[in-house]
């Protein structure tokens, strides 16, 4: 059997375990074969073995939630505007574009959340044929939403229980991994209203009973406590954004409905795009927008959710406004920053917490085995996430994809 054997300085195994030093980690039939502590004799190499001084391995990275059909344009209308304008093949290339960056810069799954049609799907099958490069992708199709509800745009109208019930098994029809319902408003559909809910309780756990019986997950939309409780109701496996907004500039944490969460161990999905890297930004600092100015009261309500024990990913949106996929290390600095984790704590969220929030018991942890997905970064990343931007080298099952000279 044809092995690989991958040295390295140091190696973060996604369980939030310390660092191990030096480092033999052996891959074989796309698997994790050992992950062991101290440099192996050459003679029991018995394939290629890659060294990588100065750098550490950790899992590969997944984002719960991107848009890969989205172009991370200046603005939101401008967004809309290119989905609506653009062919098929267009938007086919840009999802396709899309993957193969998220995958050049470690991202080996990501779960998209709402593209048009069943362009993600078909773009995720050809990654899966071998035919184009980028990372697993799990698709939801297109989100379920109201008439001119957030992001109608892309196509998948809703309003009534039947109606929701018909779009539900679609979307199961047409391939899906889960299910995604936009369960408020959102920011960039000015038609929508972030601070109403778009379906009642009923409606919304008939969507998890769709998908439960198909065995798929289901990822709720919530941008303010007008859904919540019914999100929580109806057992979400992810909620994303989790908003705690109660009014248009105020936040309520509610520990009565944060322990339901945990009980029923749903993940809030925490949203790191384009705005929330203002740290990094100055150009963000400077804009005069109201999910800007609402950052700081955002960012002490999820402190006090994660203080209190809901568990948490970390993803970026990619695809909105200013937050292109390329830029993940961005985001996950920017969660270091403004909710005061450790650089630890932000790639747990990225690795395993994100592959149990998604259902994918076969990753997101470096032990024997798991998939063999996994990244190289130079530096350490444990201390410092910046090292995030330097990545040498992407396996993704075993596979090289992207090794640059060390
Ligand atoms: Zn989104």
């Amino acid at each position: 059997m044809n092995q690989i054997l991958i040295t390295a300085d140091r190696l973060w195994d996604g369980s939030g375990a310390a660092t191990m030093q030096r480092p033999v980690v052996r891959v074989a039939a796309g698997k994790i074969d050992s992950v062991e502590g101290a440099l192996l004799s050459p003679a029991t190499c018995s394939g290629e073995r890659v060294d990588f001084p100065g750098c550490t391995i950790l899992p590969g990275f997944i984002d719960t939630h991107v848009h890969l059909v989205m172009g991370a344009l200046d603005t939101s209308a401008a967004i809309i505007e290119q989905i609506a304008g653009d062919s098929e093949a267009q938007l086919l290339a840009r999802i396709e574009g899309n993957a193969r960056k998220a995958l050049s810069v470690g991202l080996t799954t990501v779960r998209d959340c709402g593209g048009t049609k069943t362009h993600v799907q078909q773009v995720r099958d050809r990654i899966r044929r071998g035919e184009i490069v980028g990372p697993d992708i799990l698709a939801c199709g297109s989100p379920i939403t109201t008439t001119l509800g957030h992001c109608h745009w892309l196509g998948l109208v809703a309003d009534s229980y039947e109606e929701v019930e018909r779009a539900a098994q679609r979307m199961l029809a047409e391939d899906v991994d889960f299910l995604k319902v936009m369960a408020t408003g959102g920011n960039m559909t000015p038609t929508s209203n972030p601070m109403t809910a778009q379906y009642n309780a009923r409606t919304l756990a008939r969507i998890t009973e769709i998908g439960r019986n198909a065995n798929k997950h289901a990822a709720a939309h919530v941008l303010s406590q007008a859904a919540l409780a019914s999100v929580v109701a109806a057992n979400y496996r992810t909620i994303e954004h989790c908003d705690w907004r109660v009014e248009e500039w105020r936040y309520e944490f509610d520990p009565e409905l944060a322990r339901r969460m945990i009980d029923q161990n749903q993940f809030a999905g925490l949203t790191m795009s384009g705005f929330t890297r203002r740290a990094f930004d100055p150009r963000l600092r400077n804009l005069d927008l109201p999910p800007i100015k609402r950052l700081d009261a955002r960012f002490a309500c999820e402190r006090q959710m994660i203080d209190f024990g809901v568990r948490y990913t970390l993803h970026t949106d990619a695809g909105v406004t200013l937050c292109p996929i390329e830029k993940f290390a961005l985001g996950m600095r920017a969660a270091e920053v403004e909710l005061k984790l450790t650089p630890s704590e932000v790639l747990r969220a990225a690795t395993s917490s994100a592959a149990e929030a998604i259902c994918l018991p076969d990753r997101g942890v470096l032990q024997a085995g798991k998939r063999a997905d996994l990244v190289v970064a130079e530096g350490d990343p444990t201390r410092d996430l910046q090292a995030l931007e330097n990545i040498r080298a992407v396996m993704k099952a075993g596979v090289w994809y992207h090794r640059l000279p060390v």
